[in-house]
Protein backbone atom coordinates (compact mmCIF):
# COMPACT_ATOMS: atom_id res chain seq x y z
CA UNK A 1 0.00 0.00 0.00
CA UNK A 2 2.88 2.28 0.51
CA UNK A 3 4.28 1.79 -2.44
CA UNK A 4 1.29 2.22 -4.67
CA UNK A 5 0.62 5.16 -2.72
CA UNK A 6 4.19 6.41 -3.69
CA UNK A 7 3.37 6.18 -7.14
CA UNK A 8 0.23 7.18 -7.51
CA UNK A 9 0.10 10.49 -5.68
CA UNK A 10 -2.31 9.72 -2.94
CA UNK A 11 -1.61 10.35 0.43
CA UNK A 12 -1.33 7.01 2.26
CA UNK A 13 -3.80 7.99 5.06
CA UNK A 14 -6.24 8.10 1.71
CA UNK A 15 -5.41 4.41 -0.08
CA UNK A 16 -6.92 1.41 1.89
CA UNK A 17 -6.09 -2.14 1.24
CA UNK A 18 -8.27 -5.15 1.72
CA UNK A 19 -6.81 -8.73 1.72
CA UNK A 20 -9.28 -11.67 0.52
CA UNK A 21 -8.13 -15.51 0.97
CA UNK A 22 -9.21 -18.78 1.76
CA UNK A 23 -7.08 -21.77 2.64
CA UNK A 24 -7.37 -25.08 0.80
CA UNK A 25 -10.38 -27.49 1.46
CA UNK A 26 -12.24 -24.35 2.53
CA UNK A 27 -15.44 -23.63 -0.19
CA UNK A 28 -14.04 -21.97 -2.88
CA UNK A 29 -10.34 -22.24 -1.96
CA UNK A 30 -7.75 -21.59 -2.40
CA UNK A 31 -7.65 -17.90 -3.36
CA UNK A 32 -6.03 -15.17 -2.58
CA UNK A 33 -6.98 -11.36 -3.47
CA UNK A 34 -5.89 -8.11 -2.96
CA UNK A 35 -7.63 -4.82 -3.23
CA UNK A 36 -6.38 -1.56 -3.51
CA UNK A 37 -8.48 1.67 -3.41
CA UNK A 38 -9.52 5.04 -2.11
CA UNK A 39 -12.54 6.46 -0.87
CA UNK A 40 -11.30 9.74 -0.50
CA UNK A 41 -14.55 12.22 -1.24
CA UNK A 42 -12.27 15.27 -1.83
CA UNK A 43 -9.92 16.77 -4.70
CA UNK A 44 -7.43 13.15 -4.11
CA UNK A 45 -9.97 11.14 -5.34
CA UNK A 46 -10.05 12.33 -8.65
CA UNK A 47 -6.42 11.63 -9.50
CA UNK A 48 -5.76 8.87 -11.78
CA UNK A 49 -3.04 5.84 -11.96
CA UNK A 50 -4.09 4.08 -9.16
CA UNK A 51 -6.16 1.72 -12.03
CA UNK A 52 -3.07 1.22 -14.05
CA UNK A 53 -1.00 0.43 -11.01
CA UNK A 54 -2.85 -2.59 -11.41
CA UNK A 55 -2.04 -3.89 -14.42
CA UNK A 56 0.07 -7.41 -14.36
CA UNK A 57 2.67 -5.96 -15.65
CA UNK A 58 3.22 -2.94 -13.65
CA UNK A 59 1.52 -4.12 -10.14
CA UNK A 60 4.38 -7.21 -10.39
CA UNK A 61 6.94 -4.16 -10.15
CA UNK A 62 5.28 -2.86 -7.25
CA UNK A 63 5.07 -5.79 -5.77
CA UNK A 64 9.19 -6.22 -6.05
CA UNK A 65 10.07 -2.84 -5.10
CA UNK A 66 7.91 -2.83 -2.25
CA UNK A 67 9.27 -6.33 -1.05
CA UNK A 68 12.73 -4.55 -1.74
CA UNK A 69 11.91 -1.75 0.30
CA UNK A 70 11.46 -4.24 3.35
CA UNK A 71 14.39 -5.51 3.91
CA UNK A 72 16.07 -2.51 5.25
CA UNK A 73 14.35 -0.03 8.25
CA UNK A 74 15.19 3.30 9.37
CA UNK A 75 15.12 1.44 13.01
CA UNK A 76 16.93 -1.81 12.06
CA UNK A 77 18.41 -3.51 14.32
CA UNK A 78 15.76 -2.21 16.35
CA UNK A 79 12.99 -2.90 14.60
CA UNK A 80 14.42 -6.31 13.20
CA UNK A 81 14.50 -7.75 16.63
CA UNK A 82 11.19 -6.90 18.13
CA UNK A 83 9.21 -10.16 18.97
CA UNK A 84 5.72 -10.20 18.99
CA UNK A 85 4.00 -10.30 22.46
CA UNK A 86 0.07 -12.09 22.72
CA UNK A 87 -1.01 -10.34 25.55
CA UNK A 88 0.18 -7.13 25.11
CA UNK A 89 -0.03 -4.00 22.83
CA UNK A 90 3.22 -5.63 20.97
CA UNK A 91 1.32 -7.72 18.79
CA UNK A 92 3.39 -7.15 15.40
CA UNK A 93 6.97 -8.77 14.40
CA UNK A 94 9.36 -6.67 12.90
CA UNK A 95 7.76 -3.81 12.08
CA UNK A 96 7.56 -0.15 13.41
CA UNK A 97 6.36 3.25 12.28
CA UNK A 98 9.26 3.90 10.18
CA UNK A 99 8.27 1.09 7.79
CA UNK A 100 4.97 -1.28 7.22
CA UNK A 101 2.48 1.04 9.73
CA UNK A 102 0.10 2.35 7.69
CA UNK A 103 -2.19 5.51 8.56
CA UNK A 104 -5.24 4.74 11.27
CA UNK A 105 -7.30 5.86 8.57
CA UNK A 106 -6.01 3.18 6.14
CA UNK A 107 -5.54 0.02 8.46
CA UNK A 108 -8.90 -1.53 10.09
CA UNK A 109 -7.29 -3.55 11.84
CA UNK A 110 -5.08 -0.88 14.21
CA UNK A 111 -1.55 -2.61 12.86
CA UNK A 112 -1.74 -5.32 14.65
CA UNK A 113 -0.07 -9.02 13.26
CA UNK A 114 2.02 -6.91 10.98
CA UNK A 115 5.56 -8.43 10.66
CA UNK A 116 8.88 -7.96 7.90
CA UNK A 117 10.10 -11.19 8.88
CA UNK A 118 7.49 -13.30 7.47
CA UNK A 119 7.68 -11.56 4.25
CA UNK A 120 11.51 -10.75 3.19
CA UNK A 121 14.94 -11.67 5.34
CA UNK A 122 16.10 -9.11 8.46
CA UNK A 123 18.99 -8.73 10.18
CA UNK A 124 17.16 -10.68 13.14
CA UNK A 125 15.51 -13.71 10.78
CA UNK A 126 16.84 -15.31 7.23
CA UNK A 127 14.71 -18.36 7.64
CA UNK A 128 10.94 -17.22 8.41
CA UNK A 129 10.52 -15.04 4.90
CA UNK A 130 7.67 -16.05 2.23
CA UNK A 131 9.84 -14.43 -0.51
CA UNK A 132 13.34 -14.96 -1.62
CA UNK A 133 14.04 -11.47 -3.03
CA UNK A 134 18.00 -11.79 -2.73
ZN1 LIG B 1 10.63 -0.72 11.15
Amino acid sequence: MRQIALECGYTAASVRERLYCRPFGQEHGPMAGLLIYTAASDSEGTLGGLVQLGQPVTLGRQIQHALESMRLCGSDPLCSEHSPVADGRGVHGACCHACLFAPETSCERGNRFLDRTTLVGTFASKAAEFFNIS
